[in-house]
């Protein structure tokens, strides 16, 4: 009876070096080579990017296969075993690699599980005995904390919204070296696969998004709606250096999987993703640096959200605020500071309402119309064309057209989080596995992309 098998696995790089989904593309021609039959590309799962002990983009990858029985599960178990044994990154102490297995349908507790991990901190204790508890097993290898990711990658099936990446890793003997991609090439395969792909360069900037920075083993990845468009918009860009191998993932990035529900101010947890609406309480101010901060209240609280400089131009929006807007804030929740109030850090802003802004101005000549003047706090009001005066005229209010309007506003695309949904995307979402499992061919090879 064939068996279906899903292989969650984390924390097994450093800022050394190393990268989860390479192990995982590795591991793709590993188990195609013996012959075992994928039901879905790699999962590249993305989870909460608050949490403080992440390397870079707190990634975890699920691989999803169909095993003849018992005796071909116990060997894929090994196989898998032996390979990140030897290649997990062990020159770093905080390397905790661990990887989860499960057998059978992904059950609701242990997709619940997953749900949190993406916006909320779960700890290592709980993801093992939801893991246990739907029949599933885990090897920690070395501490306990990738049992989080790897568990938590087995739950995330992907079949609400979600994207692809192709990615295409160096060669040892590059790894560590500048990468060498062509702009113009990306600028080129940039105009020719938008809207299916997205990210590829910052607008603001001109700044190239495919490409990271580090020592780990990618050389570049491309995002988009379909396997073959990423697949073939990868094989556009031009690169100074011949890849070791590519791979295709299917992945929960440019999602906004991280932002649920709507949450109260008194309720956010430290180290959360969060969706908050409230008021401005008090206007944006420019701290040090270049951060654009201001103060939303609920009827619950106050909590600071920040525009840290990275954003950019979005910042000026956030500059245009004023006290009474109506508002929701979409972002992330590091640990309070000792000696700094808790602080939403901004991934979106949704104006919902902008609140009238007046400006209180002298009143006009009751005898001849001109703007009369001040005579001093308290004083009363004189006019300078016909010198009548008057102690009991007051100022009066005068609107103030808003330069800001209602609608939703992100920062650039170089300040996005892997998860967070960029503008480009808003109508391409879609939903479901696919249809029949993929042919290996479609996510993995040796070498550049064909
Ligand atoms: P890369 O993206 O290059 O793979 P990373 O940023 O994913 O690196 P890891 O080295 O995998 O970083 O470290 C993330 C750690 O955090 C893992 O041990 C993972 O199990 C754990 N983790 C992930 N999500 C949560 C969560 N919501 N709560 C607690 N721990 C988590």
């Amino acid at each position: 009876m064939p068996l279906e098998v899903h292989v969650g696995f984390d924390d097994t790089d450093s800022p050394l070096g190393g990268c989860t989904t390479y192990i995982g593309a590795r591991l793709v021609e590993i188990l195609a080579e013996k012959g075992f039959a994928f039901l879905d590309y790699p999962n590249l799962v993305r989870l909460n990017p608050n949490i403080p002990w992440k390397t870079r983009g707190n990634g975890a990858v699920c691989l999803r296969l169909s095993v003849g029985g018992e005796g071909d599960y116990e060997e894929l178990k090994e196989t898998v075993l032996a390979f990140i044994r030897s290649h997990y990154e062990k020159a770093w102490k905080d390397t905790e690699p661990a990887v989860a297995f499960l057998r059978g349908s992904v059950p609701p507790m242990l997709r619940s599980l997953s749900q949190k991990a993406l916006r909320r901190v779960v700890e290592p204790r709980e993801a093992l005995r939801v893991l246990r508890a739907c029949g599933g097993e885990a090897l920690e290898l070395e501490g306990r904390q990738g049992v989080v990711g790897a568990a938590a990658a087995v739950g995330e099936t992907l079949e609400g919204d979600h994207t692809y990446e192709a990615v295409a890793y160096r060669l040892p003997e590059r790894r560590g070296e500048p990468r060498a991609v062509s702009f113009d090439s990306v600028v080129e395969m940039d105009r020719a696969t938008r809207p299916w792909t997205f990210n590829n360069l910052d607008p603001e900037t001109g700044r190239v998004l495919v490409t990271p920075r580090g020592p780990d083993p990618v050389l570049l990845g491309v995002r988009g709606e379909t396997p073959e468009a990423v697949k073939k918009a990868l094989s556009m860009v031009e690169t100074g250096e011949k890849p070791e191998r590519w791979a295709v993932f299917r992945t929960n990035q440019g999602t906004d999987a991280h932002l649920g529900e709507t949450v109260k101010i008194r309720d956010i947890p430290p180290y959360s993703a969060v969706v908050v609406e409230g008021f401005v309480a008090q206007p944006p101010q420019t701290a040090p640096g270049g951060h654009v901060i201001f103060r939303l209240k609920d009827a619950t609280g106050e909590i600071f959200c920040a525009a840290y400089e990275p954003t950019g131009n979005f910042r000026n929006t956030v500059r245009a605020l004023r006290v009474g807007d109506r508002v929701k804030v979409y972002g992330g929740l590091r640990k309070a500071q000792p000696l700094g109030p808790r602080t939403v850090n901004l991934e979106k802003l949704e104006v919902l309402e902008t609140a009238p802004v007046v400006e209180f101005r002298s009143p006009l000549c009751p005898r001849c119309g001109k703007r009369m003047t001040s005579m001093g706090a308290h004083k009363g009001f004189r006019c300078e064309k016909c010198k009548h005066r008057s102690s009991t005229l007051r100022r009066v209010p005068f609107p103030i057209p808003r330069s800001l309007s209602s609608g939703l506003y992100m920062p650039p695309p170089r300040a996005h989080r892997h998860l967070t949904k960029p503008l480009s995307r808003y109508g391409l979402e879609k939903a479901g596995k696919p249809g029949s499992p993929p042919r290996p061919e479609a996510f993995w090879g040796l070498g550049p992309p064909a």
